[in-house]
């Protein structure tokens, strides 16, 4: 039977938690977040509701709209203030190891039937939900970046997951005014599968010289009518997850066409990870985004 789902539970609170945790809230859901960074968790709130008055400006949500759903947001320094979610969504970094180590503690916690989420941008559901003691209650829910703005959420089945749980979950991606589309459970499922390597080719592009930054960005702008460029967009992603999600299409599916870019490779290693570092292939510390080559 089909779970009725009042309290959700999001864990990581970076861009994707934190968006996540917008449109829930806004559609009338409890939250409650969590995050092992205390500094992220302390800001999360006030970080929220600065993308909620974005959205005033374009007569999205009103005043009273963002007041209710805030009120609706709370914080919870560990998975004990998860015990009464019906839903887990898990938006941590993009990392198997430490997700398997959350999904670990995070079922010693909550009741039997809590469903489990990941935001996964590319990692097997069906291994991640091995490590769980509830593989048929775990499932794939992949948002798309900005989350209140992007209708779409990837819907992906571990090959454990059990109907109810995927049409609870689909529903409830209907609830929050999103369309849902099935994947199947292929490494980086499908928008990451197709985007991920146009933006490794475009990195690669830069490192050979075929053009400087800002001549890759405005060729797509302007040739493929994407509305921002691969580099401005790899920015925009993180290129920490940018490069996990290489990994994982270069390791899942043995093609050397998927190998990452060692330019890419390079800037995380400096630690310039887009704008959330405030440095990738653009400078983001001006009024304006400066190329960094
Ligand atoms: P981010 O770097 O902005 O945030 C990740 C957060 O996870 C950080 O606040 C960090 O402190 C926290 N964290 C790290 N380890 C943790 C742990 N053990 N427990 C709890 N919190 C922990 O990353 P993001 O862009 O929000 O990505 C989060 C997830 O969403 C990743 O799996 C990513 O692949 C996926 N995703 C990202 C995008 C995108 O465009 N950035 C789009 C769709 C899905």
């Amino acid at each position: 039977m089909a779970l009725d789902i009042k309290k959700i539970g999001i864990i990581g609170v970076g861009q994707m938690g934190k968006g996540i945790a917008h449109v829930c809230a806004v559609a009338g859901f409890d939250v409650v977040l969590t995050d092992t960074n205390a500094d992220v968790l302390k800001s999360a709130l006030a970080g929220i509701e600065k993308d909620m008055n974005r959205l005033v400006k374009h007569d999205k949500l009103s005043d009273a709209d963002i007041k209710g759903a805030l009120k609706k947001i709370s914080t919870s320094k560990d998975y004990k203030g998860f015990k009464d979610c019906q839903l887990v969504i898990e938006a941590a970094i993009e990392d198997e190891q430490v997700k398997k180590q959350i999904f670990k503690d995070l079922c010693e916690d909550i009741g039997p039937d809590t469903i489990i989420a990941t935001n996964t941008s590319s990692i097997s559901i069906t291994r991640l939900g091995a490590q769980t003691d509830r593989p048929g209650k775990f499932v794939g829910m992949h948002f798309m970046n900005p989350v209140p703005r992007m209708d779409l959420v990837e819907m992906i089945r571990g090959i454990a997951t059990d109907e109810d749980t995927y049409k609870t979950v689909r529903e409830l991606a209907t609830k929050l005014g999103k369309s849902p589309v099935n994947a199947e459970d292929f490494p980086a499922f499908i928008v990451n599968r197709i985007l991920l390597p146009m933006i490794n080719e475009a990195i690669y592009t830069l490192y050979e010289g075929v053009g400087s930054v800002l001549a890759i960005d405005t060729a797509m702008k302007l040739g493929t009518r994407h509305p921002m460029g691969p580099l401005e967009l790899a920015d925009f992603i993180g290129l920490d997850t940018c490069l996990a999600v290489m990994h994982v299409l270069h390791d899942g599916l043995a093609d050397t066409k998927y190998r990452p870019c060692p330019l890419l490779v390079k800037y995380v290693e400096a630690g310039w990870l887009g704008r959330k570092s405030g440095k990738g292939f653009y400078d983001y510390a001006g009024d304006e985004p400066v190329p960094t080559r």
